[in-house]
């Protein structure tokens, strides 16, 4: 089990995903998906192009216990394949 989970690196914890996925006012932001959609990679598992992966816009506020860590990027659009629950690509909009 462990091993499965080294192979396939996930940019967000899968509970930040979620958290992201069910707030109305960060899924408005949608409209870019566009610009990155010529870059974007397809399911590396199925094959399932871009176009047709779930784009989310994830934002992971820091804790306050990673404040004093150097920012790293917690803000973007994360592209899931909801046939493999596999984070396919990311896209950083915001460092924090
Ligand atoms: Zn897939």
């Amino acid at each position: 089990m462990v091993g499965e989970e080294d192979a396939v690196a996930n940019y967000f914890p899968w509970h930040v995903v979620e958290h992201s996925r069910r707030d109305h006012d960060l899924q408005r932001y949608q409209g870019v998906k566009e610009e990155y959609l010529v870059e974007a990679r397809s399911c590396p598992k199925c094959g399932t192009p871009p176009e047709r992966l779930r784009w989310v816009y994830v934002r992971d506020d820091p804790q306050p216990s990673q404040l004093s860590q150097p920012p790293r990027c917690r803000e973007g659009y994360l592209l899931i394949c909801d046939a493999c629950f596999l984070q396919v690509d990311f896209f950083c909009e915001h460092r924090i």
